[in-house]
């Protein structure tokens, strides 16, 4: 067995497996002091240590054997390494809705990288179809894969690139468009989106998986196909995020652009609607409407793509006792545009007031949120408020700071006039402001989380 058919593996383990005569993509049963384990041996991480054997099990499952632990190891079988997934040609049907997939990277398009032990972007759009073949069902799709980045690197290039593309798909006749994108900044996308891409006649909607396809709890394939259903067959007609709604997969929630949160970091149910409600739940038997004040899908293919972007543009999140030479800071490097995300109603400690004057008087703009996320910036209710509205800073009702962010390097993109700065930003595109909350968003339980509802069921009885 040659060298490279113990990739990865060191020291006990790599002796272990060499003992034994067995070597990655053996078929082995170990048996060890907790046990016997049937499974796949898989390469080892180069960067984990050298005490533990990995094995996929049959469930799909990977565990870590010890190898000091194993007092027995048979191989039973050899499998070859597939590291690429053929792209598959998508059926047509001119029956069917033209749906074309837009693909960005993040785990969506991603698989695990077994040498290293990290998730890499190695699906292609047209490989994802290869795996979840029911989305011809559903409509005629094409794919595009416009970058493969992470989410975190994705910015203004990209997102100019991203408005611009989908333009050219609306010109073209798609009646949906699907975007594939990490979840770890969609929402910043769907945002930025939201105002780059203006009056859509069709569906826009971004997805991602909080979980790769190689794993068996994944998302991708439901998410993906609960996307695709909302592009090809809604009727809601914005920048939309598809993505798992209840902690199992039994639908997914369409969340309005501008008012949606990645809320927990590896939860699959992690988007949220904040400060509303959802639009619609959707599962492959259809699309159910939560809510009626949507913008609907049309024929026409008149849309405004306006990718205007000033690039110098931050958000301060406040804390206690920040201190005044970070605003002084942020200025001096010619910054245009803060964002404050302020306690409470929307505030920050007296030492920054004098630093967040001459932030004004110097002609940035300065726009005031919430950490709490729901709620609404009120700085009329305590003097403190009042004081620093006097400093020039202006309250920005119920966006959501990175929404705020998104909307001031675009406003700040067009024009640097503090009036229509501020109309900019203070006229809603896509409900990133309301007028109130609706009395059940915030008690509302987006996607029930079915253990929690037995559970109360029980103490109920
Ligand atoms: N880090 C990934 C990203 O945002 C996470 C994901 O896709 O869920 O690109």
């Amino acid at each position: 067995m040659s060298d490279d058919a113990r990739k990865g593996y060191r020291g006990l383990a790599r002796t272990v497996l060499e003992r034994h005569g067995v070597g990655v993509w053996s078929d082995v049963e170990i048996d060890s002091q907790q046990g016997r384990f049937t499974g796949l041996v898989l390469p080892r991480s180069e960067t984990a240590d050298d005490q533990h054997i990995v094995l996929k099990l049959s469930s799909g499952y990977n565990i870590g054997v010890a190898a000091a632990t194993v007092v027995g190891m048979k191989e039973t079988g050899r499998r070859e390494a597939h590291y690429h997934i053929p792209e598959k040609e998508f059926p047509v049907d001119p029956g069917k809705p033209n749906v074309v997939l837009l693909g960005t990277g993040g785990t969506i398009a991603s698989r695990l990288d077994y040498r290293t032990g990290a998730v890499i972007p190695a699906f292609s759009p047209g490989e994802l179809y290869g795996s979840v073949p029911e989305l011809a069902d559903i409509c005629n799709l094409r794919t595009e894969k416009l970058f493969g980045v992470f989410s975190e690197n994705m910015g203004p290039e990209q997102y100019i690139r991203l408005a611009e593309r989908i333009g050219e798909c609306i010109a073209e006749g798609v009646d949906g468009i699907v975007i594939g994108h990490g979840t770890d900044t969609m929402h910043h996308t769907a945002a930025v989106l939201t105002f780059m891409v203006q009056n859509t006649p069709v569906p826009i909607v971004m997805v991602g998986s909080q979980r790769s396809s190689d794993r068996p709890s994944s998302d991708a394939a439901s998410n993906l196909i609960n996307a695709v259903k909302a592009a090809a067959e809604g009727d809601i007609a914005e920048v939309l995020v598809c993505m798992f709604g209840p902690t199992s997969d039994q639908y997914a929630l369409l969340h309005r652009g501008t008012r949606v949160r990645k809320m927990h970091s590896s939860y699959r149910s992690t988007f949220r609607t904040i400060g509303d409600v959802p639009l619609a739940m959707v599962d492959p038997a259809g699309i159910r409407h939560l809510r009626q004040d949507y913008k609907r899908r049309r024929t026409d293919r008149s849309v405004q793509i306006n990718t205007a972007f000033e690039e110098k543009v931050t958000i301060l999140y406040y804390y206690p006792n920040m201190r005044p030479d970070v605003v002084d800071a942020v200025v001096e490097k010619g910054y245009r545009g803060i964002i404050i995300a302020g306690t409470g109603l929307g505030h920050v400690n007296k030492p920054l007031y004098p630093a967040l004057r001459r932030a004004c008087e110097k002609g940035v703009h300065v726009y005031m949120t919430v950490q709490t996320l729901w709620g609404y910036v009120q700085m009329y209710v305590y003097e403190t408020g009042r004081e620093i509205m006097g400093l020039g800073v202006q309250p920005a009702a119920n966006m959501l700071p990175e929404v705020a962010y998104m909307k001031l390097c675009w406003a700040l993109g067009q024009t640097d006039d503090r009036e229509e700065v501020q109309r900019i930003m203070l006229t809603p595109v896509s409900d990133e402001t309301t007028d109130r909350e609706p009395y059940n968003g915030y008690l509302v339980f987006q996607g029930e989380i079915p253990e929690v509802q037995d559970f109360l069921r029980s103490i109920k009885r």
